[in-house]
């Protein structure tokens, strides 16, 4: 027989390490199954050279419990992967999470029994377990995406996707290159921390891009002790700060309109961002020049202009400005550097479009041009953006329906939380949940709140199922997609849009653009209304 839990939670990231905390909390018995062998979630996948946060350290851990906030000590503005895997498990062990995680654990399947009232699931291993409820917590990032390139299995040297980089490095040589030539495929946020890493001491640095992405600098420094007393003092304020802005970031937007500024004023502001940490260029701006096109205009030009004046090669320079979409259309990279990397003598651009690849060879990267010697690849390829990690389980709901083939055509849910279909699951940062759009950890604690509230109601008034409505749904379908049409967003191809091109998600909005704010208020609407939209029995 299965083993048998109220709640099963699939993955032991951010959002199903505090939803493992909140149900415990409540005396429910709760199972977490994660792939890998231990806590974190992206920050447990992603070590690959240069990975780091593009929020505000301070701004981006749990709020939850007081005793983590002061005892924890950020030694960044910006923390490297290894401190957020670090903390991650400095919360792990405070609260004895891992007794109810099993490592180690893909869930391959998700089977609802409708008779039983119950999901039931296998591991890839084949054992089995089931649960009333199940939560996926797979994370909008998680299912990394290789490129479709022949001969990629050829390859002699080392290799690796950056979702799944050895810990220490190859060979444990961490981040040092010194001696090698190094190919990395893809110039994403990703791509961009890796090269502008692997830049500093590979022997030949070869960046083999398709497109170019708009990127702004980071401005990384050290937390003295100093400050890192004062972020102690006031987490109360920066937590509520964060709660009134769009994407729950520590910058919001300025106050006044693009328009009815003068040129002057308009290019200092720009100008005064640019030069400031973090998403302020992107998410402090005026508001417009995320939905009007004259207004992302004008922040693109800027950011051009910026790009040329740090690149000394005007050819390489135009190779790294975007040309299919505005500034702040995708996800905006952070950088410390990178535009600097092109003048350096061991770093070369291989611009795709002029040379594409051909082939991996067992020695490098064939072009059309030339064939690239490389001892090392490492592919930026992105992943198979929100729906792809739900996608990669097989899941069933009722009457033999797959959740995959329900989303063929897009995703449909209520809240982003909940599809028809699927009783008693719930899909915390799942497709069209406000949670995508975000600082994440900020809206994971709302959408854990949220699903915690709901399995309570459940419980105290005896019920047995959850599951939207139809009408719900696609009015929830309807307003997120009216929602993103508001905004510049589905003009550009980018996982916002499900686009990778190695994978095969249909072009449609995957987030929620409406704004956290907004995302809140709706989810605390329907529960004060009864959970309005959805039918309890
Ligand atoms: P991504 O934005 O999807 O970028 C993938 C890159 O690989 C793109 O440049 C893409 O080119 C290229 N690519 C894909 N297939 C290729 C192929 N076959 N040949 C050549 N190039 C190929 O993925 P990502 O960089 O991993 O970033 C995804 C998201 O992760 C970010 O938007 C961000 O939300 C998050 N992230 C955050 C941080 C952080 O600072 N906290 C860091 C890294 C990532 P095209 O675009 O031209 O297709």
């Amino acid at each position: 027989m299965s083993d048998q839990y109220d709640v099963i939670i699939i993955g032991a990231g951010v959002s199903g390490m505090y939803q493992l905390h909140k149900l415990r909390e409540l005396g429910m018995s709760v199972k977490v199954f994660e792939t890998g062998t231990g806590v974190g979630g992206t920050w447990y996948w992603n070590k690959y050279p240069g990975c780091r946060f593009d929020s505000e350290s301070e701004s981006y851990g749990y709020s939850w419990s007081d005793e983590v906030l002061q005892e924890w000590n950020w030694t960044e503005h910006y923390a490297p992967q290894p401190e957020t895997e670090r903390y991650l498990n400095f919360v792990a062990d405070k609260f004895n999470l891992r007794k109810d995680i099993q490592f180690e654990s893909r869930v391959a399947k998700a089977t609802w029994d409708e008779a039983a009232n119950q999901w039931d699931i296998e591991l890839e291993d084949g054992s089995t377990a089931s649960a009333q409820f199940l939560i996926s917590a797979t994370g909008p990032l998680n299912a990394h995406q290789l490129p479709r390139i022949d001969g990629i299995d050829s390859f002699k040297g080392d290799w690796a996707h950056t979702a799944r980089y050895p810990k220490n490095g190859f060979g444990g040589r961490g981040n040092d290159f010194s001696g090698k030539r190094v190919g990395v495929i893809g110039t994403g946020a990703t791509g961009v921390q890796v090269i502008q890493e692997v830049a500093k001491t590979a022997d030949e640095l070869y960046v083999f891009q398709m497109a170019p992405e708009w990127c702004a600098p980071l401005h990384n420094s050290p937390i003295t002790d100093k400050e890192m007393a004062d972020i102690k003092a006031n987490y109360k304020k920066l937590f509520a700060f964060c709660g009134e802005t769009f994407g729950q970031f520590a910058h919001q937007f300025e106050e006044s309109s693009i328009f009815d500024v003068s040129d002057e004023e308009r290019e200092a502001t720009f100008e005064r961002l640019y030069g400031e940490p973090g998403f302020g260029i992107w998410l402090g701006n005026y508001a417009e020049i995320l939905s009007d096109p004259k207004a992302n205009a004008m922040i693109t030009e800027f950011i051009a202009k910026k790009t040329r004046g740090r690149v000394n090669d005007p050819k390489v320079a135009e190779n790294l400005i975007p040309k299919n979409h505005g500034f702040g259309t995708r996800r905006v990279p952070l950088e410390t550097k990178y535009f600097e990397c092109y003048n350096q003598d061991n770093v070369k651009l291989v611009s795709l479009p002029e040379t594409p690849i051909e082939r991996i060879t067992p020695t490098g990267i064939k072009c059309s041009d030339q064939e690239y010697e490389l001892d090392i690849i490492i592919y930026a390829t992105g992943f198979e953006g929100v729906m792809g990690s739900l996608n990669r389980i097989d899941i069933t709901g009722k009457n033999g329906q797959k959740l995959k083939e329900k989303w063929v055509n897009g995703p449909r849910t209520l809240l982003g939380l909940q599809p028809v279909g699927f009783p008693n699951l719930l899909t915390l940062v799942g497709p069209h949940n406000g949670a995508t759009f975000c600082n994440i950890p900020r809206c994971i604690e709302q959408n854990v709140e949220w699903a915690t509230d709901l399995l309570v109601h459940m419980r105290d008034n005896n019920l047995k199922q959850f599951e939207p409505t139809l009408e719900a749904e696609d009015a929830w379908t309807e307003h997120v997609n009216e929602s993103a049409e508001m905004t510049l967003f589905p003009t550009a191809d980018s996982w916002f849009m499900g686009v990778n091109i190695n994978g095969n998600q249909k072009r449609t909005f995957m987030l929620y653009a409406g704004g956290m704010p907004t995302y809140r208020a709706k989810c605390d609407e329907v529960a004060a209304k009864g959970y309005e939209g959805f039918e309890l029995t």
